[in-house]
């Protein structure tokens, strides 16, 4: 009969502990079962305890995350790049925590799969420099990419940006992400931004809050301004005729930070937009806010 007795009580503390161990488990991950190569996508984790940092795992990498609280709940919003260019068919994401209650972080993932969009060719005539820059130039234009990669090494963990972004430019898409150039009938790879229609001195506007990391004159660029939105997530604004900003200027959602030109690699007066998540550049499209008025295409 003791021994009976004994079993179940072994019994309701192993349930008890399931219980507890589900209860702590209060952790959900949201995020699309479906990307675009060349895409970023906004992954969310909610958590019921009080939570100081997510940590999201992506493609080998780890994204720590300042936890918000706010209805009752502490979470954490992140967006993550899928690679142009990746080779996989889908990826692993997932999330831990460290929270005040918890010194054996949990992991939620799930994963997410990759389709490509149909990228079309742009065959384009710009002058020949640019095509085959001279010999005289091919420093400048590895002393331009260093400029551009210490940028992005900017650190700003907080999340300055929130979605959808502003619009630079009133002006509708003139050139899509993606799009396999051909300059002067050579290939020179794929258009890793979105081209906005504007006339030449069209103010600039700053897509989301965030910091001036780099304002230069560079060789394919032309005249750029790169901000910093917060965690990873970067826009950059090319081929201006003017710089209104100066590197390390914090700017506001909105705020003119230059004028549209035609400076370094183009055909004519627009302006080029990148936005870089994580290091990667994506199609920023998905992320603006819509045209006004019938210009969209
Ligand atoms: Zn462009």
């Amino acid at each position: 009969m003791k021994s009976r007795a004994f079993l179940p009580f072994w019994v309701l503390l192993w349930l008890c502990w399931l219980c507890a161990s589900a209860v702590a488990a209060g952790l959900a991950l949201e995020a699309p079962s479906r990307t675009a190569k060349g895409d970023a996508f906004l992954a969310r984790a909610v958590s019921e305890k009080p939570v100081h940092t997510f940590r999201f795992h992506w493609q080998g990498k780890s994204f720590p995350v300042q936890a918000v609280h706010a209805e009752g709940l502490w979470q954490g919003l992140v967006l993550l790049p899928v690679d142009l260019d990746a080779k996989e068919g889908k990826g692993r994401l997932s999330v831990t925590c460290v929270g005040e209650e918890r010194q054996n972080p949990e992991r939620v993932g799930r994963d997410i799969v990759f389709f490509e969009k149909k990228r079309p060719v742009q065959r384009l005539t710009v002058d020949k420099k640019y095509v085959s820059p001279p010999a005289d130039q091919l420093e400048r234009i590895r002393a331009d990419r260093e400029k551009v990669r210490a940028a992005m090494a900017d650190h700003l963990p907080q999340r300055h940006w929130s979605l959808p972004f502003a619009r630079p430019v009133p002006g509708g898409v003139s050139s899509l992400f993606g799009v396999r150039r051909v300059f002067n009938g050579q290939p020179r790879g794929t258009h890793r931004g979105l081209d906005l229609r504007a006339a030449e001195g069209v103010p600039v506007t700053a897509c989301a809050d965030g910091r001036v990391v780099l304002t230069d004159d560079l060789y394919f660029s032309g005249n750029a301004v790169y901000l910093h939105h917060g965690e990873g997530v970067f826009t950059a604004y090319l081929h201006l005729s003017e710089i209104s900003v100066q590197k390390g200027d914090m700017v506001r959602q909105g705020q003119m930070i230059g004028r549209v030109g035609a400076t370094g690699r183009v055909t004519g007066p627009h302006l080029h937009l990148s936005l870089l998540v994580q290091g990667v550049s994506v199609d920023p499209q998905p992320f603006l806010a819509p045209a006004p008025g019938p210009t969209e295409q």
